[in-house]
């Protein structure tokens, strides 16, 4: 839409006889062609068009190298040289990333419809006779290099877009507090795992995480040093978790969570203490707390083997409920949801 709207007012605004389209920046010729009565005659038509830059190379061997330095918008290809075939050079454009998409237009003394059928079969995108007529040979430089401006600044706003869109979903999955994964992230890796831990038939746990007293923390220090607390407790959480596959999250508020894909009860146990002492390790003051005089959590852990009757919402259920017992029983601990029966 935002196009529309632009192109409606540079044609306002261009008055009658301009085209926007030749802003679309430098043209450059790079001319390969061992012969050097060609090259000047070349420059000589190329002379008079000030929009044009004309460059020269005479030896193919350096061609690439040049078009690497140059950036040229139309490469002018000779077809025989001395130790080159003029396609064999068409092809080295093609198979460098910088140079691929670079328009070349043949330059042959051969008139049969079947060498210029050729040319284009083996990767030239014109052909022309030598020496070409002056004005048909600018038209053509000026179409070939519009082109292939307008496709490379189509193609790197499509890198720039992709680029965005790769850091947008980074982005969505992140935490703005904390910068951990936030919960639509852990909703969809718990998913997963669950489906993973059930095809696999391997136990996978869940820890939930909530911070004891967090409401007087708050109403005492205040909420920015509540979400400093918040932010070192995250910190802190994401230490203690070591294995590259293991996830933590942000589940909302002062509450976190822990999954641990195939871990059975007692590597889950482990992870909860250690989780308990590394927050009591970073001694945040709080003073307000009835369970210690620093900073604690309380956990609610779940170990189990996901199956169809195990949906991520039970997990998260068990765990909840495991977790309130802790709160329930003085705090600063960890209650595990044991399996029924
Ligand atoms: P318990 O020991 O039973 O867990 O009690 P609690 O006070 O920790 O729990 P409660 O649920 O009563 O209070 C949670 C508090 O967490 C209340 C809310 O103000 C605070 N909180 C939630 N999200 C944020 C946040 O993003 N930043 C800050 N600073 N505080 C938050
Ligand atoms: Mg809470
Ligand atoms: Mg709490």
């Amino acid at each position: 839409m935002m196009t529309t709207v632009n192109m409606a007012m540079d044609s306002e605004q261009s008055r009658e006889g301009e085209q926007p389209i030749d802003d679309l920046g430098r043209l450059v010729v790079l001319l390969v062609d061992d012969q050097m009565m060609v090259a000047e005659g070349i420059r000589r038509m190329l002379a008079s068009e000030e929009d044009i830059e004309f460059h020269y190379c005479a030896e193919p061997k350096k061609a690439v190298a040049m078009a690497l330095e140059i950036r040229p918008t139309v490469i002018l290809q000779d077809l025989i040289m001395p130790d080159m075939d003029g396609y064999t050079l068409v092809n080295e454009y093609r198979a460098e990333p910088e140079t691929q998409n670079i328009p070349v237009i043949v330059l042959s003394t051969k008139e049969d419809p079947k060498d210029k059928s050729k040319a284009f079969e083996r990767g030239a995108n014109d052909y022309l006779v030598k020496l070409p007529d002056r004005i048909e040979l600018v038209a053509r430089i000026r179409a070939h290099s519009r082109s292939y401006l307008a496709h490379q600044a189509l193609r790197e706003t499509q890198a720039k877009l992709e680029q965005s869109n790769a850091e947008l979903k980074k982005l969505s999955c992140l935490d703005g507090l904390t910068g951990i994964a936030n919960r639509r992230r852990l909703d969809e890796f718990l998913r997963l795992e669950c489906l993973r831990s059930a095809r696999d038939d391997t136990p996978m746990s869940l820890v939930l995480i909530d911070i004891d007293f967090f409401k007087p923390y708050n109403d005492h220090y205040g909420h920015l040093a509540g979400d400093e607390c918040l932010r070192r407790v995250a910190r802190g959480l994401d230490e203690a978790v070591q294995r590259a596959s293991d996830l933590i999250a942000r589940y909302g508020g002062e509450e976190f969570a822990v999954v641990l894909p195939n871990t059975d009860l007692n590597g889950a146990k482990r992870i909860a203490s250690e989780l308990c002492e590394k927050i009591r390790s970073l001694a945040i003051p709080h003073e307000y707390s009835q369970a210690a005089d620093i900073v604690t959590i309380s956990m609610g852990v779940v170990s189990r083997v996901a199956c169809e009757n195990l949906s991520p919402a039970d997990l998260i259920n068990l765990a909840d409920a495991a977790l309130y017992e802790a709160k329930e029983s003085g705090r600063n601990r960890y209650i595990v949801a044991e399996e029924q029966g």
